[in-house]
């Protein structure tokens, strides 16, 4: 059997954790099995190489930015060879170099396009316990990139896919998916079993423990994933297309603090304006999320919609720029909001969601700035301040529909 493993920071933090790790990584390999293993910088490494960064220069260039923080995985994965090798069992480490894993070009925020399976192909014939860099890749000019934050999920998910692996497994600090973080709901529940959509919607909402673009490759290429703890042997959750046990009304939810709104007000109420304003953003690379238009008043309109807070800098320098082009009176920033979302593929046929998130809001005194909803979530955006709070109002509304 070919298994790939990912191992998320905090399983890798120290000393100790590595030694845990690579006994992980050595029950299967002893049982015969080919195995592949993707690992994140150690503990809060990468936030620390960020930091180190801005000290340097406030505002450094993506493309530097990715030479730096890459050398993170690279520690860790030298470190478990040596951990393996010190253990007497035959381990390789390999980066996005050599192991040939081509991404677009954008800096910091690159998706995976290729990977060689070649040379990981060759080293597990020989034996050797593979040990791969997550979170990185080269791009058409040779120059090393990132998959975003969070983005080793992605890479073990998608070697899984190149070397069509009999399992992918991801391993981190709590013992699977849950019902809402379950560091800031102290009800959460694991979940056994969830599909494809719904753990995407989940990831893009927030749910920080899997990197959404890892599920949207899972569910490309069909690899089923497991997510469980390092540091227990509990079962986890499944991650696939289709579940068995019974629909729920919903499956969880999240909260995500990467959000800011913009408020562009009194534009000029007339065909093309929304469209101007957009395609400018969208020009720039600048991803655009719940979207609130005013009725027009006295000819002219105000447009609201937010933007992930990390890139609230670039937005406002794009829109500033072309003020006079937009015609817009003036415009307003809040970085001081979040978005919570309850998911669940049950809710599509079920008038009752709605009102039941905005009842537990309104029992807790917590006002709503904007809502938006699809077929399988309902997302509010309130004041950041209110999230944690948010979160568990609604998760205890929602308790029996889990
Ligand atoms: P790793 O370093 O292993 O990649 P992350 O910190 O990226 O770990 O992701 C795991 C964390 O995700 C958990 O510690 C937990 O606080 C958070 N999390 C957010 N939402 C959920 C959820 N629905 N289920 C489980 N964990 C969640
Ligand atoms: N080390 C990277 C991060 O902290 C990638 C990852 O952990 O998946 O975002
Ligand atoms: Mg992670």
């Amino acid at each position: 059997m070919l298994i790939v493993k990912k191992f998320g920071g905090s399983s890798v933090a120290n000393k100790e954790r590595v030694y845990n790790v690579a006994e992980r990584i050595l029950e299967d390999y002893k049982k015969g099995h080919k195995v592949v293993v993707v690992l994140s910088a150690q503990g809060d490494t990468t936030d620390e190489l960020i930091a180190k960064a801005k000290e340097i220069n406030p505002n450094p260039s993506r493309r530097e930015m990715d030479m730096l923080l890459t050398t993170g995985e690279q520690q860790s994965v030298s470190l478990m060879a040596m951990a393996l090798e010190n253990l007497g069992y035959p381990a390789i480490s390999l980066n996005a170099f050599q192991v040939k894993m081509e991404t677009t070009s954008v800096y910091s925020n690159a998706r995976l396009k290729r990977i060689d399976s070649e040379r990981i192909n060759s080293e597990l014939e020989r034996r050797n316990i593979v040990l791969v860099t997550g979170f990185q890749g080269v791009n058409r000019y040779d120059d090393i990139t990132t998959l975003g934050r969070g983005g080793s999920d992605t890479t073990a998910v998608a070697i899984a896919a190149a070397l069509n692996a009999d399992k992918c497994e991801i391993y981190t600090d709590v013992e699977g998916v849950y019902t809402a973080d379950p560091r800031v709901v102290k009800d959460a529940k694991k979940i056994d079993e969830i599909t494809y959509d719904e753990m995407l919607e989940l990831a893009s909402l927030g749910a920080k423990v899997l990197h959404n673009r890892s599920v949207e490759v899972a569910k490309k290429y069909g690899v089923e994933l497991v997510v469980r703890s390092s540091l227990t042997s509990a079962e986890g959750t499944i991650v696939r297309e289709e579940c068995k046990v019974e629909k729920m009304l919903v499956s969880g939810v999240a909260g995500d603090k990467n959000v800011a709104r913009i408020a562009v007000v009194g534009i000029k109420d007339e065909p093309g304006k929304a469209f101007e304003l957009f395609s400018l953003l969208a020009k720039n690379n600048i991803n655009v999320d719940i979207i609130l238009q005013s009725i027009g008043r006295d000819g002219t309109k105000d447009i609201s919609f937010t933007v992930p807070r990390d890139v609230l800098e670039d937005a406002k320098k794009v829109i500033e720029d072309n003020l006079g082009r937009l015609c817009a009176q003036k415009v307003e920033y809040d970085d001081q909001v979040a978005k919570v979302s309850v998911v669940g593929a049950g809710m599509a046929s079920n008038p009752g969601v709605a009102s039941l998130m905005f009842e537990s809001l309104y029992d807790s005194g917590i006002n709503i700035k904007m809502i938006s909803t699809s077929e399988i979530k309902i997302s509010v955006l309130l004041d950041e301040k209110d999230t944690e709070r948010a979160m568990n109002a609604i998760h205890e509304g929602f308790k029996d529909r889990f």
